[in-house]
């Protein structure tokens, strides 16, 4: 993490000069009082709900070694180490986006509507086998995610693996050009934010931006699954390496040879491969994100033989995808995020698992889709296949209209519409779920991960 004198720190964050212990050396920077490194640098951030500026002196209490302080802010803490600046975030965005140029790190940025954090991590593991591989914590893939996440590098980090997330236009540009990747990774694009971003265009405009801050003649891969997305690239007018991959054999790189079931993805690039990329993660989806992963680790010189190694010891973060064991019963636990596209990759990884008993869909709501919600949750309903699901388990008002365009093709008693996660329990208590295997889908705020914990418990 960076670690500088105060009176470093000072002029890259734009403060007035420190007059008591320029000296002092200041190491990593933290905006929680309930997580201090001793040392730190405490930066107060203002959120609708709080204000950080209210913690600078428990902060300094706790083990942080210096503050920012946001000039006009009443109640500044008499402490020599307080630092005022105009404001505390766009002074951390500019210590960090100066602490990355001071790096020789080479930095890899992710975006997309979809599988940003599954990428990020598969990368960071296939990189890791070569390099000291830094990468974002978690999902902090924000104004102030990605900005702590830079601040985290090491001086001798090799490279860093940064997400960067959106909810509307000039968000990833302001991200990309303070960490200025060398290369890319654009994983897809679909209707998530749509409410924010009104339309799809917009939506791919904004991951598009990415391009904006990339170092000259950087890698920028995409999944060229998306059409829209290798029509956008090209209309970016991107200089450097472009490179597709996905599972079409349009792409640069796409499997000649391919199978995703109940042990994980596994397949071949090259007809010569003297055996197969393979990692006991779910989902051919997820193999397409390994396959962006794959386009960066080689660009960066990492072998085939460090990549299949790095990729099988792949761990993607919790409750994507992730499968639960309750008894003989398997839970594709992917209840972190739902919209229309990551609707379709779960069931297609519900409909890839070989013959279980049944196939149950638990499907929520979709949040965040606007105008287009109720047409968008029937075309889900209507995509439904009754031929490779037995129980569709609708829960909230937004999925009820799955049920409705499901229905008419389902026998009776085979599409099931609940109000909320407990009623969705309630029935699902009453399922034999022998030798079953059930996806859990929703947004993030139906917390329909409750529903995976009282069935695990339940066995
Ligand atoms: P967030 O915007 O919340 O940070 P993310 O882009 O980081 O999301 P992940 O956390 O990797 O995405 O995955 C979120 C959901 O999308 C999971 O349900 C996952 O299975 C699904 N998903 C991952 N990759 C893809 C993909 N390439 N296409 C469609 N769905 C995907
Ligand atoms: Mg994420």
């Amino acid at each position: 993490m960076i670690t500088r004198t105060l009176s470093q720190l000072a002029a890259m964050a734009g403060a007035d000069p420190v007059a008591d212990r320029p000296e002092l050396v200041v190491k990593g920077v933290c905006t929680d009082t309930r997580n201090i490194v001793p040392g730190s640098l405490f930066v107060p951030i203002k959120g609708p709900r709080f204000d950080g500026h209210h913690y600078v002196a428990e902060a300094l209490d706790r083990g942080a070694a210096a503050a920012l302080w946001g000039r006009g802010e009443p109640g500044r803490p008499d402490h020599p180490a307080v630092m005022q600046v105009d404001d505390p975030l766009l002074a951390l965005q500019r210590v960090a986006r100066q602490y990355r140029r001071q790096l020789a790190a080479k930095v890899i940025g992710i975006t997309g509507s979809n599988g940003k954090t599954s990428t990020k991590d598969m990368l960071a593991a296939l990189l890791s086998t070569m390099y000291r591989t830094h990468k974002t914590s978690g999902n902090l893939n924000n104004h102030l995610g990605v900005p702590l996440t830079l601040l985290g590098m090491e001086e001798d980090t090799e490279m860093a693996v940064v997400e960067m997330g959106m909810s509307g236009l000039g968000e990833i540009e302001a991200l990309s050009t303070m960490a200025g990747p060398d290369a890319a990774i654009v994983t897809s694009v679909s209707e998530v934010h749509l409410g924010d971003l009104g339309t799809r265009d917009r939506i791919l405009q904004a991951k598009l931006e990415i391009v904006k801050g990339m170092r000259p003649g950087g890698l920028l891969a995409y999944c060229g699954d998306y059409p829209q997305l290798a029509e956008g690239i090209a209309r970016t007018g991107y200089r450097g390496v472009r490179q597709s991959y996905g599972v079409e054999e349009s792409n640069r790189l796409h499997p000649v040879r391919w199978s995703a079931d109940d042990d994980g993805f596994a397949f071949q690039l090259d007809e010569e491969d003297p055996e197969p990329f393979a990692a006991p993660i779910h989902g051919r989806h997820q193999m397409v994100n390994a396959l962006g992963a794959i386009a960066v680790a080689r660009h960066f010189g990492v072998p085939d033989r460090l990549i299949r190694e790095g990729l099988r010891g792949a761990a993607l973060s919790g409750m994507r995808n992730e499968i639960v064991r309750a008894g003989s019963c398997l839970i594709v636990n992917d209840a972190y995020k739902s919209n229309p596209s990551s609707v379709r990759a779960a069931l297609q990884t519900l409909y890839d698992f070989r013959k279980p008993k049944r196939r149950i869909a638990v499907l929520g709501d979709m949040v965040e889709l606007g105008d287009e919600s109720e047409q968008l949750h029937r075309g889900i309903g209507g995509e439904l296949d009754p031929g490779r699901i037995d129980l569709v388990v609708t829960v909230g008002a937004s999925a009820a209209r799955i049920a409705e365009a499901a229905a008419p093709r389902f026998a009776a008693g085979r599409v099931v519409v609940c109000a909320d996660k407990a009623e969705a329990l309630d029935r699902l208590m009453e399922e034999s779920l022998d030798d079953a295997i059930v996806l859990i889908k929703g947004s993030r705020v139906l917390g329909l991960e409750r529903i995976v914990e009282t069935l695990r418990r339940r066995e």
